[in-house]
């Protein structure tokens, strides 16, 4: 069974700590290659958000590991669904900063353009990560 969750939540006000959010990325992909778990980052600074896909016992302890990691805090997971098929079947964690184009992409989920993913729906939020699995996000 596949599943799809989504979560959001807020940088630490101490901020990443050594080697920021790279430092994240090669832990996320080396773990979530290694049990098949696939997905979109999104971070702006002040903000997670993220959607992880793949197994539903491997997305759910990835992101019982994910909740408890102290570089960020009030980690609000927004919606858990089964899914027939990945949207990121290529990226072990593709990566999004909120740059110029994804505000674009942003502004038309969320008043004024401004990331705050806790002003939107799980919805909103959903549809707006599948709009951003056409820019290059890297792996
Ligand atoms: P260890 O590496 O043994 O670390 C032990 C503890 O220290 C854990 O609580 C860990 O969270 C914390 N820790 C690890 N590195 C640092 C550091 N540099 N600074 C401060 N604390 C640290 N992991 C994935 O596997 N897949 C993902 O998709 C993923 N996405 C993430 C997204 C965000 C926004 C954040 C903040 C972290 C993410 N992580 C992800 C990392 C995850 O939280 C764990 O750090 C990682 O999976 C290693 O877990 P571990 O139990 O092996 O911890």
């Amino acid at each position: 069974m596949l599943s799809e969750l989504i979560y959001m939540s807020d940088v630490q006000d101490e901020g990443l700590g050594d080697g920021g959010v790279v430092t994240i990325l090669e832990q996320s992909r080396r773990r979530n290659a290694a049990a098949s778990v696939t997905g979109l980052l999104v971070f702006d600074t002040h903000h997670f958000l993220q959607c992880l896909e793949g197994g539903r016992e491997e997305v759910t302890d990835t992101y019982h590991r994910i909740a408890v990691d102290p570089r960020h805090h009030d980690v609000t997971l927004m919606c858990v669904s089964d899914i027939d098929e990945r949207y990121f079947p290529d990226w072990s964690m593709g990566y999004l900063g909120v740059t110029a184009p994804a505000r674009q992409v942003l502004r038309r989920f969320s008043p004024n353009g401004v990331f705050a993913p806790r002003s939107m729906s799980a919805a909103s939020v959903s549809a707006m990560l599948k709009e951003l699995r056409s820019m290059d996000c890297g792996v």
